[in-house]
């Protein structure tokens, strides 16, 4: 409580807040981001909200979700950055990290097992269901009044990251605050009808490849998928599309370990290729009996028990065999 209490004086005392949540964003980052965000506008503060990476198709219906910027020329400066859903600083995203290391004060809100500290103030619990779940408990501390564009965007946070109360994370406050926040004004229906509802053709069509490219190890215990920029390419699809699609490889019978190594586009910045080899981004999916997370960690990332990824610079034939050798350890 008492670092809650430092951080509504620090919130309190700030003209300018910048809010920013990890690039690859899923329902948690922008769920959170977006609470925190209305939170502080409905206290009459200037705010501005950050994600580096483009917004999922299926989050676009999220109140203000427009007022979500790529850049921050122009923005600075301001009196407090609060980090959300990131296990690391950099999580955020390079093109953030001058702004917000030339930031005073430093808060990082988050419930990943692997969070590294950073920042001033920190509220970290990993037993949360997802960070929405801690942005939750501040703002009913700061008594703001939850109106139904902030009970929608704490909702979908818990909806999403408990993968609609299915997942190892799902615990009796993703019931409680969900009841509260539908009291609140959200709607079931309409957020699982954009979440889960109408998907593009391009998307569907990047399933089927999805699906026809999983390889399953001689142990039949670790299945992979791969998705690489020619399939993107060809369906009109984007990383952001790849969201959820690994599910499909976890439940697949006697898995205990799902991977999927998505690339990046050869885009700008940090995306250029290095030294000619290609970006990618690998999830890791656990039955709950191995933690995914430590094995994140060995590459650089970081995550959940149940639920990591980190990013490479590699060729896709090493990173699919040294993926497929983590199959022998289980
Ligand atoms: P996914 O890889 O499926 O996007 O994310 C699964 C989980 O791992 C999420 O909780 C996400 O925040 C975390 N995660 C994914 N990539 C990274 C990474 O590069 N670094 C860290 N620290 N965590 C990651
Ligand atoms: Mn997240």
């Amino acid at each position: 409580m008492k670092q809650m209490d430092q951080i509504i004086t620090q919130l309190t005392a700030s003209d300018h807040v910048l809010f920013a949540s990890h690039t690859d964003p899923d329902g948690d980052a922008i769920g959170s981001l977006l609470a925190a965000g209305l939170s502080m506008k409905a206290m009459k503060k200037r705010t501005t909200l950050y994600n580096e990476s483009a917004i999922p198709a299926v989050y676009r219906f999220l109140p203000e979700v427009e007022a979500i910027v790529s850049h921050l020329d122009g923005a600075a400066p301001f009196d407090t950055a609060v980090v959300l859903d990131c296990s690391d600083l950099e999580r955020v995203g390079a093109g953030a990290l001058p702004f917000i290391r030339e930031t005073p004060v430093i808060i990082n809100i988050d419930h990943h097992p692997t969070n590294t500290g950073f920042g001033d103030f920190q509220l970290i619990d990993s037993d949360a269901c997802a960070t929405a779940e801690i942005i939750y408990r501040l703002i009913s501390r700061m008594e703001i009044v939850i109106d139904a564009d902030i009970a929608t965007a704490i909702y979908t946070g818990i909806f999403t990251d408990t993968g609609s109360f299915r997942f190892a994370n799902t615990n009796q406050a993703a019931f409680s605050i969900c009841n509260g926040m539908v009291a609140c004004g959200a709607d079931p229906y309409n957020v699982a009808k954009h979440v889960y509802g109408t998907y593009s053709l391009g998307r569907i069509k990047l399933l089927n490849r999805a699906l026809d490219s999983i390889e399953i190890s001689d142990n039949g215990r670790l299945s992979l998928m791969t998705l690489t920029r020619e399939m993107f390419d060809a369906t009109g699809t984007h990383p952001e599309d790849v969201d959820g699609l690994i599910n499909y490889a976890r439940r697949i019978r006697d898995i205990k370990v799902a991977v999927l190594i998505h690339e990046y586009p050869n885009g700008s910045g940090d995306e250029k290729r290095k030294n000619g080899q290609r970006r990618f981004h690998v999830s890791l999916r656990s039955d709950g009996a191995v933690d995914v997370s430590r094995i994140a960690a060995l590459f650089g990332g970081g995550g959940h028990r149940n639920a990591a990824g980190f990013t490479v610079h590699t060729d896709i034939t090493d990173i699919k065999n040294g993926m497929m050798e983590l199959a022998n350890g289980l």
